[in-house]
């Protein structure tokens, strides 16, 4: 079974070409804005201008090796709404000009299944953390349960937020990361975990403030180690509950290898296993939309087109995981 897959909630349109085996191809385009974070229209209005080359790009791939799809996969949702319309208008052209099943795929779903895909975990919490979303998850009859998640900004845009107000271009995430690496010392900053769940909002404009008086690179390293230790105690607390032995980090702050390291000590200390994709699979990218499309469409399941409407809230745990 081929899938053809094709993400764009955000800032990268990226489309791709599937396997059970394997990545058969995948071409993106990313959207940089030219300055602040990301803007809605600006990066739909990108996406409906790379649409063309990358969709034709993998489609002429797809013929030059004789691999036809079988089903059409699309990121349905959580996403920003312009960028949501512009993928699935296209998903549904595919769909018509193949005649072949439209699936619309919950974006934080396609992050936890091309992880445990591409990393060899089996039944992992997951800490899904990225530029819009923190969650910790773990499948739970039949759905990734959420066990925690941030109560208003994503652990992603707060260190986003607070890197462009210190002027470090977006996204941020890199910057403040390699900025870390030179710290002295450790300043205090906000540490809040209400329950199970996060709040990042306080502790980034906290950082901000911060940043006036101490030396940036210490306010990067205070801003990471406090942002990923409530992160750490999540994810530590929902293992124990749901009785997980492994560990699984995935979605875009992922590549922080800070935040691997201090996972990876948890789960030591647990004698529990942590798990990390290869980095080129944290990020958005089409594969993992194409490779849950594949997980869907095994178990039978397609999106009839009046059913393929964007879902810019959909939520991780709406999903019946009818695959696993
Ligand atoms: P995603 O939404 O999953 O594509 O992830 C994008 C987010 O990942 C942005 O907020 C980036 O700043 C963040 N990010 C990327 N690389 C790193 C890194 N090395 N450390 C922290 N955050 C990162
Ligand atoms: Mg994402």
């Amino acid at each position: 079974m081929i899938v053809f897959g094709l993400e764009g909630t955000a800032w990268n349109l990226s489309a791709a070409l599937v396997d059970e085996r394997g990545v058969l191809y995948e071409k993106s385009a990313t959207y940089v804005p030219a300055k602040g974070g990301i803007h809605p229209r600006e990066a739909a209005q990108h996406h409906a201008e790379h649409m063309a080359k990358v969709v034709g790009d993998v489609l002429a791939h797809s013929r030059e090796s004789g691999l036809r799809p079988d089903a059409i996969a699309f990121s349905q949702g959580p996403g920003l709404g312009p960028c949501l319309r512009t993928v699935a208008t296209a998903a549904r052209v595919l769909s018509q000009r193949f005649s072949v099943p439209l699936l619309g795929v919950n974006h934080c779903v396609a992050h936890i299944e091309v992880g445990k895909w591409q990393s060899g975990a089996r039944d992992p919490a997951v800490i899904y953390v990225s530029g819009a979303n923190s969650q910790v998850l773990a499948l739970r009859q039949g759905r990734y349960r959420i066990f925690g998640e941030t109560l208003d900004i994503s652990i992603g845009n707060a260190i986003d937020k607070f890197a462009r107000s210190v002027g470090l271009s977006h996204p941020g995430g890199p910057k403040v990361e390699e900025l870390a690496l030179k710290a002295n010392r450790y300043i205090p900053l906000p540490y809040t975990v209400k329950g199970m769940d996060l709040s990042f909002s306080g502790l980034s404009t906290a950082a901000t403030e911060a940043a006036k008086k101490h030396d940036l690179a210490d306010v990067c390293y205070s801003l990471q180690e406090t942002a990923f230790a409530m992160l750490v105690e999540v994810t530590e607390r929902a293992m124990a509950h749901a009785e997980k032995k492994e560990t699984m980090l995935v979605g875009g702050v992922g590549a922080n290898k800070r935040l691997g390291e201090m996972l990876n000590t948890m789960c030591l200390e647990r004698g529990a296993r942590f798990y990390l994709p290869p980095r080129k699979f944290m990020g958005d990218n089409g594969s993992m939309i194409a490779y849950t499309g594949l997980l869907m469409h095994k178990s039978g399941r397609q999106t009839p087109i009046e059913e393929s409407g964007v879902r810019p809230n959909y939520r991780t745990d709406d999903v019946a995981v009818t695959w696993a």
